[in-house]
């Protein structure tokens, strides 16, 4: 990881129209850096705007407020143009492996496609280098003539990572790339991405329900709650000294794999579900189920503070 930054988030909100005027804030205000070589795990609970913050980084969703910027230009996604410039440089892996895959077309022309596309190479240097991808991901190069259904769950995130690498980006979402996985072929997935990062100088935004993947393999971590980002801390600090009231839940749920500590962590149960998006509480999201609230939380929202250096906290009882 180096101290530039390549994707950088300036207050980015992502709201989508759901009908009868309401808006459903999806992502709320979003700042935070990702740098060269870097892996930014995200973290949070199912439908928190995990995936629609790493959608909006990627240019797939334009923000509806804020600016997304990237190597130091702010990308105008709405702009034609740089927004195909755009799509060389960042591209996903999707959680999905089986529905990700066009059933119809063979592994080649999958892998292939970004680069006609984007008009790289001649038909034969990019049949040479379809080839040099799969050998890359751990593929036959016989398997470019093939089907996705003919492949495992395993071996079609591989092919969706080197449809992923095709057009030789800077920056990758992964957006759950192992949660469709068996637990047996999780950890190759993963191995296979941290080697090529190493390999490639690559940039990720991890995105991830498995804490202790998510651990594992990022750098820093962000943390967030209906479409905030709470917490943001490198990994050791984050699990070592978590501060925020929400983060602090759920890492308690993070099973230890010495049975005697597991049997002796005192385990922080939230109560009540996630407030809708589309009618959040006043104040702290969180306020509605925070074991700590106070009147303060119900009034105003905190923002996003750094308490240490490289740790930040949203919380008005953390400074
Ligand atoms: Fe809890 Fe208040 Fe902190 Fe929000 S600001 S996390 S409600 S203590």
């Amino acid at each position: 990881m180096t101290d530039e930054v390549l994707v950088r988030a300036d207050h980015i909100c992502k709201y989508f129209k759901i009908g009868g005027g309401r808006m459903l804030h999806a992502v709320e205000d979003v700042n935070l850096s990702i740098h060269r070589g870097e892996t930014l795990g995200l973290v949070g609970e199912s439908g928190c705007g995990k995936s629609t913050l790493g959608r909006t980084l990627m240019g797939i969703y334009r923000p509806t407020k804020g600016r997304l910027i990237y190597d130091g230009k702010e990308i105008d996604l709405s702009n034609k143009k740089e927004r195909f410039a755009f799509a060389k440089k960042a591209q996903i892996v999707f959680q999905d492996p089986y529905a990700s895959l066009d059933p119809r077309m063979t592994v080649g022309s999958i892998i292939e496609e970004g680069m006609a596309i984007h008009n790289l190479y001649d038909a034969k240097k990019r049949q040479e280098r379809v080839a040099e991808l799969l050998d890359i991901v751990g593929l036959n190069r016989e398997h470019a003539n093939r089907f996705p259904h003919e492949f495992s769950g395993g071996q079609r995130q591989r092919i969706g990572i080197a449809r992923a690498l095709a057009i030789e980006p800077e920056f990758i979402v992964c957006d759950e790339p192992i949660s469709a996985l068996d637990v047996s072929i999780q950890a190759q997935v993963i191995n296979l991405l941290h080697d090529l990062q190493k390999r490639m100088g690559l940039t990720y935004l991890f995105i991830a329900h498995d804490l202790n993947i998510v651990r594992y393999i990022s750098d820093r971590i962000a943390v967030m709650y209906l479409g905030s980002v709470v917490e943001l801390a490198s990994s050791d600090e984050l699990y070592t000294n978590t501060l925020h009231p929400y983060s602090k839940a759920l890492l308690s749920a993070v099973p230890i794999p010495d049975p005697q500590q597991e049997a002796k962590k005192q385990r922080q149960i939230i109560d009540g579900d996630v407030p809708s998006p589309i009618n959040k509480p006043h104040g702290c999201a969180f306020s509605s189920r925070c074991p700590v609230a106070c009147e303060k939380c119900r009034q105003c929202a905190p923002e996003l503070k750094e308490v240490k250096p490289g740790h930040f906290v949203a919380c008005h009882l953390v400074d």
